[in-house]
């Protein structure tokens, strides 16, 4: 399985690097659970709530 790091700022989930592709942020951890997966942030209520700024994956719970 392949391994995610997060961004511990806006939670996205991501694989290479060592910096947020989102935001930027060298902020990461490899310590989260739980996974959403936003397509369409402005339709979507729940990627309003949840902050989402793009569509992507993110953790659920960072540490
Ligand atoms: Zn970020």
């Amino acid at each position: 399985m392949e391994k995610f790091k997060a961004c511990k700022s806006c939670r996205l989930l991501f694989l290479t690097g060592n910096t947020c592709p989102m935001c930027n942020s060298e902020d990461l951890t490899d310590k989260h659970s739980g996974q959403i997966i936003f397509f369409d942030i402005e339709k979507s209520e729940i990627a309003k709530k949840f902050g989402a700024g793009a569509p992507g994956k993110y953790a659920i719970r960072v540490k």
